[in-house]
């Protein structure tokens, strides 16, 4: 990498790992000691800090609050067998998050603030990541607009920052989902390929309805038809119908999930047949019903891969099969977690030990 850049490390007085219960870590609730920040002003980045993880002052005036230019990323820290710890895919992350930085008109992270301060965080914090099997340590990237100007424009002015939170498996069943026909998560056109804060938010009072129907998540469509399955909001969605490995493909309102993309690449590898298309509902309804669909699971970096139990559609609850039978499914989790976890060969150089 690059020369080593400057940064001002001011460490926590007291550790709070040892008033942290690890057996108890619900998603993104416990945040380990430190936090990286930069600053962007006068159109460069600049004073870059690890801090202890906190309070920001800031004006109620700032523009992320106002007009949303807000975007974030997600990725995992593993504890390896031998000791070691890696990060998995971080320079996907990298990308994604400068190109939902272009989209928002906000100003792209130069790679080696983004990589420098994630090692430079992983060194202070290492006692933070987890040895548990499935356990990781999540770090959250984000960005926002902190002119205090209530005029509707790009903010002159943001912070990066970088925090980390220990976390377990984020889901632990199998999901019943809804098929959404009635709200949407994104259009043509939008932002739906950018994780910015609005896609989020949106999301929340459809999702608060489903969930009062006794669902676990939902499944997105299309805006314009509603026959098409998108994703699934904070995860990719991948069927097995007739022995082949079918997702939606990535578009203007599917975000591209480094998750998707590492499964594709890990079936592929084991001769399974992957098809990136359209996916009608109609389609998904059927091979369930016919026999044909035999798997269906959300995947992504916080969700991992979670087998999804039943599906709900227009009043209608399709049980799809046992997940304990989806060897598909099974067989590639476990292959990725191995690479993870450093248990099996790193043939495609995705983990990148800090
Ligand atoms: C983060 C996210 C995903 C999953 O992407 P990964 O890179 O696999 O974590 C899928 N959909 C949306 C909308 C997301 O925000």
């Amino acid at each position: 990498m690059n020369d080593t850049l400057d940064m001002t490390i001011t460490k926590a007085e007291q550790s709070r790992l040892t008033v942290t219960d690890f057996s108890q870590l619900p998603f993104g609730k416990v945040f380990s000691d430190h936090m990286f920040i930069a600053e962007f002003d006068n159109g460069t980045w600049g004073n870059l800090q690890v801090v202890p993880y906190g309070p920001i002052p800031m004006s109620p005036a700032i523009s992320a609050l106002h007009y949303g230019q807000a975007i974030f990323e997600g990725m995992k820290a593993y504890r390896q067998a031998n000791g070691k710890i890696s990060v998995f895919r971080p320079e996907k992350n990298f990308e994604r998050f400068n190109k939902s930085a272009v989209r928002m008109s906000m100003p792209e992270i130069p790679k080696e603030i983004f990589m420098q301060g994630i090692a430079a965080l992983i060194d202070i914090d290492e006692k933070w990541i987890p040895a548990q099997d499935g356990y990781s340590l999540y770090i959250r990237p984000v960005m926002f607009a902190t002119d205090p100007y209530l005029g509707v424009k790009p903010s002159d002015k943001y912070i990066f920052a970088l925090l980390t939170t220990p976390t377990g498996a984020y889901y632990s069943k199998a999901l019943k989902v809804k098929i959404e026909t009635e709200y949407t998560r994104a259009d043509d056109g939008g932002v739906g390929y950018a994780k910015t804060a609005g896609n989020y938010a949106r999301s929340l009072y459809p999702f608060a309805e489903a969930q009062k129907e006794g669902f676990d998540q939902l499944i997105w469509t299309d805006a314009a038809t509603h026959e098409f399955i998108e994703e699934a909001g904070t995860a990719n969605l991948i069927f097995v119908i007739n022995g082949k490995l079918v997702t939606p493909s990535v578009r203007s309102t599917v975000l591209d999930g480094v998750t998707r993309d590492t499964i594709i690449q890990l079936a592929k590898k084991a001769g399974i047949e992957v098809e990136e298309r359209r996916v009608s509902v109609k389609e998904v309804i059927a091979g369930i019903e016919n026999g044909s669909l035999t798997d269906a699971f959300a995947a992504g970096t916080a969700a991992t891969v979670t087998p999804i139990g039943e599906i709900g559609y227009q009043g209608k609850t399709y049980k799809l099969s046992d997940p304990a039978t989806r060897t598909i499914s099974a067989g590639i989790a476990k292959t990725l977690n191995d690479i993870r976890y450093g248990l099996a060969p790193d043939e495609f150089g995705w983990n990148w030990v800090v």
